[in-house]
Parts: C-alpha cells; sequence; structure tokens
C-alpha cells in the first residue's frame, strides 16, 4: 500500500472505529486508486477520496411496529445517502438481523462505483433494518415494512433517492413498503425499483443480477475462446441471485452441483435441472423452508450443516470449474480460496456483494484467474433497476426480449470498461483495479466539475 492509502486507511479506522466490513470496501478501492491519483493529482488536492469516503448523509431512525401478537417491537431503520454526483441515490434494503451502520456503508460505498459502471445516471445509497423476516408471517412483514416507510417516505422521492431489494426483501416486502409509500403520499411514482409487474415494474428486474453475474462470467470465458458449455459450477446462496444465476448457468450449457442457505449447502452430484430448480424455487419463494428440505425430494443429493467451528467453507471444496458466491459478505476467505484453486477454479463471477476477504482476492490475482469483482460482475440488477426507473418515467413497458438485450450489453460494456482501464493502467487482466478506476473516474470528474458541495 501507498504511504496515501495507508494514512487515509489510519484516519478512516480512527474517525470510524468497528465497521471493518467499511473498512474492507474502502481499503480495496484506495489501494486500485493509488495510480490513478499519481497520474491525476487533481484529484487528490481535491480530496475526491476523501469526499467519496464520508457519506453525504446518514438517516437512522426508530421503527416501532406492533406484530400480530399484539406485542410491541423496535427496530432500527437506516439509510445512507452516499454519492449522488452523477445521480440520485439508488441502491438496495437488507432487512437481516446482522445489518448496522458499517455494513450499510460498505454496500452504499461499493454501489457509488457499481451504478457508474453501469453508465446509467445513479448515484449511490444503501439502508435496511436489523429486522427479521425468517419465519414471520406475511401480517408481521407488512407491519413491519409500513412502519419502516412512515419514516423513511420523507427522505427518499423519485429524483432523490430510489431504494430497491436486497437480502431480506424481495417482490413481497416491496410491494407492502410501495402500498406505504403510495398512501403516505398520495401520488404513483417509480419511488421503489423491483416493483409487480402489473404496477410498474420492469421484466427481467427479478432475474438481473444473477443473470449478469453468469453473462459477465461468460463475458471472461470468452477472453479465452470458452464458454459454459460442459463447465462444473458452485453457487452458494439460494435466494433471489443464487436462484437466477443457477438458471442462466443451465441455458447456456453449464452444470450447477451446490446451493446453500445460512444453515448448510447442498451437493447433488447430478447436477441441478430446471425441475430441480423449480422445486427450490418453490420452496425458498412460496413455502419459505430450508434448502435441507431438497432432500425430502431429491434424496441422492448430500446436505452438510455449517460447522461454526471450522475455518473453512466445505461448499468451496468440491471439483468445479467455476464459482458463483451469491449470498453474502467475506463468504470465501483465503483458506476457502486456496481450496477453490486446488480444485480447478478458474473462473469466480460475484453475485453477493463483497463475498471475498481481501487476502482471498490476493491469492485470485496472484492466480490471475477469472475474476469478476462484485462491482463489476453483480450490476446487472441495479443496471435494470435503472431501465424500470427509465419505463416509469415514460410510463412505457418494455419487452422481455429488449430488457434482456439491454442487461446483456450493459455487461459487455462493464467487462470492456474493466479490461480497457485495467490496461491503461498498466494491469492488464486485473479485473479489480479495471471495475474501481472506471467506476471512480465518472464520479470523480462529475464531483469535480459540480465544486465542494
Ligand atoms: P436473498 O434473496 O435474501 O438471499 C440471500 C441468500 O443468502 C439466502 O439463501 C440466505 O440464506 C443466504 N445468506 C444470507 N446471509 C447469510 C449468511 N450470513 N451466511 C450464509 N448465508 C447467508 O438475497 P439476494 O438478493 O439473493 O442477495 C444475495 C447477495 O447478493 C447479497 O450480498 C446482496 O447484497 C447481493 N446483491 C443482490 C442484488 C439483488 O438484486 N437482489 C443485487 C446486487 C447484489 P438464509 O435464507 O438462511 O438467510
Amino acid at each position: 500500500m501507498s504511504d496515501y492509502v495507508n494514512s487515509l486507511m489510519a484516519q478512516l479506522k480512527a474517525k470510524h472505529p468497528a465497521q471493518p466490513e467499511f473498512h474492507q470496501a474502502v481499503e480495496e478501492v484506495a489501494d486500485s486508486l493509488s495510480i490513478v491519483l499519481d497520474r491525476h493529482p487533481e484529484y487528490r488536492t481535491s480530496k475526491i477520496l476523501e469526499r467519496l469516503i464520508e457519506p453525504e448523509r446518514i438517516i437512522i431512525f426508530r421503527v416501532p411496529w406492533v406484530d400480530d401478537q399484539s406485542e410491541i417491537n423496535i427496530n432500527i431503520g437506516y439509510r445512507i445517502e452516499m454519492n449522488s454526483a452523477i445521480g440520485p441515490y439508488k441502491g438496495g434494503l437488507r432487512f437481516h438481523p446482522s445489518v448496522n451502520l458499517g455494513i450499510l456503508k460498505f454496500l452504499a460505498f461499493e454501489q457509488v462505483f457499481k451504478n457508474s459502471l453501469t453508465t446509467l445516471p445513479m448515484g449511490g445509497g444503501k439502508g435496511g433494518s436489523d429486522f427479521d423476516p425468517k419465519g414471520k408471517s406475511d401480517l408481521k412483514i407488512m407491519r413491519f415494512c409500513q412502519a419502516f416507510m412512515s419514516e423513511l417516505f420523507r427522505h427518499i422521492g423519485p429524483n432523490t433517492d430510489v431504494p430497491a431489494g436486497d437480502i431480506g426483501v424481495g417482490g413481497r416486502e416491496i410491494g407492502y413498503l410501495f402500498g406505504q409509500y403510495k398512501k403516505l403520499r398520495n401520488e404513483f411514482t417509480g419511488i421503489l425499483t423491483g416493483k409487480g409487474l402489473n404496477w410498474g415494474g420492469s421484466l427481467i428486474r427479478p432475474e438481473a443480477t444473477g443473470y449478469g453475474s453468469v453473462y459477465f462470467a461468460a463475458e471472461m470465458l470468452e477472453t479465452r475462446n470458452e464458454t459454459f458449455e460442459g463447465k462444473t459450477c458452485l453457487v452458494s446462496g439460494s435466494g433471489n441471485v443464487a436462484q437466477y444465476s443457477v438458471e442462466k448457468i443451465l441455458e447456456l450449457g453449464g452444470k450447477v452441483v451446490t446451493l446453500s442457505d445460512s444453515d448448510g449447502y447442498i451437493y447433488d452430484d447430478e447436477g441441478f435441472d430446471n425441475e430441480k430448480l423449480k422445486f427450490i424455487m418453490d420452496l425458498k419463494n412460496i413455502k419459505r423452508g430450508r434448502i435441507k428440505d431438497y432432500l425430502e425430494k431429491y434424496n441422492n443429493a448430500v446436505y452438510t450443516k455449517i460447522d461454526s467451528n471450522q475455518d473453512f467453507n466445505p461448499l468451496w471444496n468440491h471439483k468445479a470449474d467455476c464459482a458463483f458466491p451469491s449470498a453474502t459478505q467475506n463468504e470465501i476467505n483465503a483458506k476457502d480460496a486456496q481450496n477453490l484453486l486446488n480444485n480447478g477454479v478458474y473462473v469466480v463471477s460475484e453475485g453477493a456483494n463483497m463475498p471475498t476477504t481481501l487476502d482471498a482476492v490476493k491469492l485470485f490475482l496472484d492466480n490471475k484467474i477469472l475474476y469478476g469483482p462484485a462491482k463489476a460482475a453483480n450490476a446487472g440488477g441495479v443496471a435494470v433497476s435503472g431501465l424500470e426507473m427509465s419505463q416509469n418515467s415514460m410510463r412505457l413497458p418494455w419487452s422481455r426480449q429488449e430488457v434482456d438485450d439491454r442487461l446483456r450489453n450493459i455487461m459487455k460494456n462493464i467487462h470492456k470498461t474493466c479490461l480497457d482501464t485495467a490496461d491503461r493502467f498498466d494491469t492488464p487482466g486485473n479485473y479489480v483495479n479495471g471495475a474501481n478506476i472506471g467506476g471512480f473516474l465518472k464520479v470523480a470528474d462529475a464531483m469535480l466539475d459540480q465544486g465542494v458541495v
């Protein structure tokens, strides 16, 4: 690390201690940017990076709600409005008990670069709550969402801040949030993305993050004149991103042998097919069951429970060609990365945000595998959110084919931006530098143009 990055990190940690995920996200970006700041001292004198790491605004609020047993519950709500240099704040809402300020700041920071890479006019934000939707009735979820929106509504707007889903926030939650916003404001606007199709949503939005991460991997494979045909893939998670990653891998001729949730993972040696995937989608999205229930129908598969005393995740220790981490942050540590490499994996495309620790990233880069970092690889979700905003503004929906073609094209362009930028800054093939620098330049130039605000 350069002296500049060292000193920036020391100041950040002193000012905002106990936010390890945020420190990790900033360190990775700052490291990539050293060379840019050397070549362009104007960014350093204008303190662009120092400004980028302080959110423009943080909103923290109490969310009191009464459940269906008349019990009063209190959660914490957050919205981090990180950067609006190139467009309204845009980024998902996460409902999970682990949610805290540091995690949301890391997600909002990453979002700024990701949104810039899509080439669409979107700034970066993120929000959520420590509310745990798992196992709760629809009524409880609705009451919580209404209470959450009863405060959030005054801070967001179609030209100010447009939230979407993330972990624990899918179509059901977006519906309840949208309904409450509409009631409070008495207006029907594109205030959230990921909406239902018959009330302003876009075709392909549910599929977009998973499809996008597979499209990105397909682009990486193409640089070696290869395709998905016959490739074995490991996928983690079994939520929105994981499900649609599997769907697209199957369509492109690959084989997927793993899926997981926070309790454990399944390994199906024969691979999932469309019928098995349909079963998993029904299990997770309708029955809201656990991934181990897969074995009730497909008992050839093996279920392994997560052992928190283990310092590695056995899901990443199977023979394969490609890995799609699609669950959560830091799910691949250095030992997992070494296991992946030992098992022949040479393509990693990150559906989840920051799923790989810094030392694991270093291993991937040192071994020169095709490693697509989250900012680039999972940008398809927010890209189609941007397309949903365009359709809402025009009040005209596009066809499935049109949105999918645009998504494919956006992922192709992001891949090209990463490779071209990595070349331009003397680190050919390094998608991490390509994504960080490519995302940074557009935002930094906009900030220079707009003065110190
Ligand atoms: P989701 O539908 O809620 O699914 C999350 C999946 O990950 C579930 O299977 C969940 O298992 C598992 N998981 C969550 N926390 C975990 C943990 N601490 N340990 C192990 N497994 C865990 O969420 P999603 O939308 O697919 O999001 C997955 C990842 O993709 C996140 O990193 C998110 O930020 C990122 N992402 C999402 C989008 C999007 O459009 N949705 C866009 C860009 C990036 P349980 O059911 O047991 O909790």
